[in-house]
């Protein structure tokens, strides 16, 4: 089967390329931390984009804990549908201690406002952990706690990410548009146009959540699946590897991050990097379809009745 690239395969010159590829969470935390430390340098925002770094790390560590958690523990797929889907948020046993232990390994390096999150989410009860859960999965991009709601959404990031890369799952029937994750039903956070090999110049959108990524083909809005009226606008100088693919029709745009101008770039922390992108295309009257999990609002957006 060559519509799925699981960890640790690499796709070979001359292989059709995959419609989805699981994520392998042993590198692509910590190759993210490296890559906001990088960003970080000389930036408006530095000291955040350094906590994210740390963030990063340790969401590395947790998945280095959890990577030796026997299968028999792990949740179970679903045998229909989305195999991990965002909507059903298993049993908090499965991933309250990993937050513990985030929360544990980020709090040296997190400033104060974080520091008093930090406390917060320890002395929550497992319900309200539950429903801050949820609320962060429903991915509306705004929580009642900004500074919280970033924590146990990393702790989320780094569980999902081991769930779906160390699980065998059924084969997922190839989907030529979609829009969400095929995996767990996320928004994607960023697109990625890629760089050498047999992707070289395809677009896989990055899942939010889980990390898969799945194909889309290029010069088509990830919303409404136009392919007319789209422009590209970027921050140029400040950071040439990422553009907006912005869509006249449906009046939303999803970043596109380019490896071909970049190979160390990431969707995730390249995203959080050029929010200044994003401020000038919400000005004018453009909803993003991506969603960071790392970035909240404090309120809900207003909706349109
Ligand atoms: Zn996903
Ligand atoms: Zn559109």
């Amino acid at each position: 089967m060559t519509d799925i690239l699981r960890p640790g395969e690499i796709q070979g010159p001359g292989t059709p390329p995959p419609f989805l590829k699981l994520p392998d969470p042993g590198s692509l935390f910590t190759r993210r931390a490296e890559r906001f430390q990088v960003l970080a340098q000389d930036h408006p925002v530095e000291a955040f984009l350094l906590f994210m770094a740390a963030l990063a790390q340790a969401q590395h560590r947790l998945v280095e804990t959890l990577t030796g958690t026997a299968p028999d523990t792990l949740p179970r797929p679903t045998p229909r549908g989305l195999p991990f889907p965002a909507a059903d948020l298993p049993d908090i046993r499965h991933w309250q201690p990993g937050l513990r232990s985030l929360l544990e390994e980020i709090e040296p390096s997190a400033p104060a406002p974080t520091r008093a999150a930090i406390r917060r989410l320890r002395s929550m009860s497992g319900p309200d952990l539950v429903a801050m859960a949820r609320e962060i999965l429903g991915g509306h991009g705004s929580a009642p706690d900004p500074a919280a709601a970033p924590l146990l959404a990393a702790a989320l990031q780094a569980h999902w990410s081991v769930w779906v890369g160390q699980t065998a799952m059924e084969d997922i029937p190839a989907q030529t548009e979609a829009t969400h994750c095929p995996v767990c039903g996320s928004a994607p956070v960023a697109g990625v146009i890629h760089s050498g090999g047999g992707a070289h110049g395809r677009r896989t959108l990055h899942c939010s959540l889980c990390q898969t990524q799945w194909h889309l083909e290029r010069l088509k809005c990830s919303h409404c699946h136009a392919t007319t009226d789209l422009e590209y606008p970027g921050l140029e100088d400040h950071h040439p590897g990422v553009r907006a693919e912005v869509c006249g029709h449906c009046h939303s745009y999803l970043k596109l991050i380019s490896l071909e101008t970049d190979p160390r770039a990431d969707p995730v922390a390249d995203h959080l990097a050029t929010l200044t992108l994003d401020l000038l295309l919400g000005e004018e009257g453009y909803a993003p379809n991506g969603i960071n999990l790392l970035l909240y609002l404090e309120e809900a957006p207003a909706t349109t009745p």
